[in-house]
């Protein structure tokens, strides 16, 4: 099976070919840590985590990554910034603050752990931080310099951007369009009003590094430079992040590491995630709909939803599409995995069916790959009920083999990194995650009694409209007449 990606920087899809088949090489921007992950930071590390999954399956067996498989996966932590300078004085103005930022970047490191695991994310191959990276990033700043790509400034190391003739080639951006554009004023020290920082110089109180430049910090582009080279080599396979990192960081990194190496590329495929909102609106603490992993996972919208619940709701959007997030959405998964669970099968030696892998390998087509599934879920219930009416002792066999609709069902779930026991265990725990479904049954059934009053007063409008609107959540509607009363019958199933 061929793995085709859309690339940012060509702007097609074309088969994925690694540099190295023994050492597959991605990276990813990770979190700044100065603040609990929100679910649209969620979004890329889901996203990424089920590439990472099927750069495994595809590349199987040892190979010369660190931990000894054929996939390298890098994802940063970015633990040098000014917004975590700023958050520790607020949160700790009795510190030195040094220590208060220290405190501030422990805590919600360990946060963000805690919630992509919940989300069912593997842990990647190395996590560098950017503190850990410092004389990397000066090695290449004193590269960039000799080479006559930065100068100093001011107190700052700035990246020299006319001196790059393709600068802005991933975002699209051309220097001069970007200079008779820029509606803010060129600060005097730089060239070029798109020049940017390398090294700043740090205040006593500062975070700071010995450099050749004086006490200083690095710029945060520079960070991922430095350790994907570190960890990944000149020239890399996969590079991704959310879409707005395109412009600027990704293309500053890619013009400090082209530079510095004197290379065609950093990265083959360039690979942006969409955006998230919630309930059509961008996520912003002034709208008051700013929701953070942990929230949702502790309680949201009267429920505490289960980490796996979360992660099939984000994969129901393709990538590269906005992704809205809504109660309806993740409804509409907690049904889906209810059904689930009651259909697959444990094989852990299955495969997902061939209809799975080719949806998955055409630029990660989550949407159709769960398509799949409930088609799994249908041929497997029906395959069960024909099967109670006669022989029981049937399920057991059928259950055994490995390419029966359950068994593909469980491997597709498995692939997709959905823990089915944990989600069961989280269904069997007392408390409000196990009310989902209930909830959701309850309000399934009064809107069918609604679409019932409406269709005896005629209203057949307003009966459509139901029906849409259970749709909508996934859910179909089958009418049959009781052969006794002579009464319309409505069940319902979760349909597709
Ligand atoms: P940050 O900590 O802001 O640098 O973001 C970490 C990652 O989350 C980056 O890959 C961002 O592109 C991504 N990200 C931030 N906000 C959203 C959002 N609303 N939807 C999707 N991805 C996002
Ligand atoms: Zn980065």
């Amino acid at each position: 099976m061929v793995l085709r990606l859309y690339n940012t920087l060509t702007r097609e899809k074309a088969d994925f070919a690694p540099i190295d088949p023994a050492n597959v090489r991605m990276y990813v921007c990770g979190p700044t840590v100065y603040d609990f992950a929100h679910i649209g930071n969620a979004r890329p590390v889901i996203v990424f985590d089920v590439l990472y999954r099927l750069l495994k399956h595809l590349y199987p067996g040892p190979g010369k990554a660190s931990d000894g498989t054929r996939v390298t996966y890098v994802r940063n932590i970015t633990d040098v910034d000014d917004k975590i300078n700023k958050r520790a004085r607020d949160d700790f103005p009795g510190l030195p603050l040094n220590e208060a930022i220290a405190r501030v970047t422990e805590k919600t490191a360990n946060q963000f752990h805690a919630d992509v695991a919940a989300l069912g994310c593997l842990e990647p191959t190395v996590e560098p931080r950017a503190t850990e990276n410092i004389q990397q990033m000066i090695d290449l700043i004193v590269q960039l310099i000799a080479k006559g790509h930065a100068y100093v400034a001011a107190g700052e190391v700035l990246f020299d951007t006319a001196s790059m003739p393709d600068y802005g080639a991933l975002s699209n951006r051309k220097l001069d369009e970007q200079q008779a554009g820029a509606r803010v004023e060129v600060e005097a020290h730089k060239k070029h009003a798109g020049d940017f920082v390398l090294w700043k110089l740090s205040s006593q109180e500062e975070p700071g590094w010995e450099s050749p430049w004086g006490r200083g910090r690095p710029g945060w582009h520079i960070e991922c430079s430095a350790m994907s080279e570190r960890y990944l080599g000149q020239t890399f396979d996969i590079h991704g992040g959310g879409l707005d990192l395109i412009f600027p960081h990704h293309e500053n990194e890619i013009a400090q590491s082209r530079c510095a190496h004197g290379t065609k590329v950093m990265a083959n495929v360039w690979m942006h995630n969409g955006f998230l909102q919630v309930e059509g609106e961008k996520m912003s603490k002034s709208l008051g709909n700013f929701v953070t992993i942990n929230e949702l996972l502790a309680g949201w919208r009267k429920y505490q939803w289960p980490g796996q619940v979360v992660r099939l709701a984000m994969l129901m959007t393709h990538y590269r599409q906005p992704l809205d997030f809504t109660l309806d959405a993740l409804e509409q998964a907690a049904i889906a995995l209810a059904g689930f669970k009651t259909f697959e099968s444990h094989h852990q030696q299955a495969m997902p069916s061939f209809e799975f892998m080719d949806a998955l390998s055409d630029d990660l087509n989550t949407p159709r790959a769960i398509a799949e599934l409930h088609r799994l879920a249908k041929a497997s219930r029906l395959g069960m009920e024909g099967l109670a009416d006669e022989m029981q002792g049937q399920v057991a066999q059928l259950d055994s083999a490995l390419d029966t609709p359950s068994a593909q069902l469980a491997a597709g779930l498995r692939f997709l990194g959905i823990d089915m026991d944990g989600y069961r265990r989280n269904w069997m725990q007392e408390g409000a995650q196990t009310k989902i479904a209930a909830d959701v049954k309850l309000k399934v059934e009064a809107l069918i009694e609604a679409r019932k009053a409406a269709r005896q007063r005629k209203d057949f409008k307003e009966s459509d409209r139901i029906r849409d609107e259970l749709a909508k959540m996934g859910i179909a509607l089958k009418d049959t007449k009781n052969k006794e009363t002579g009464e319309i019958e409505t069940t319902w199933e979760v349909a597709r």
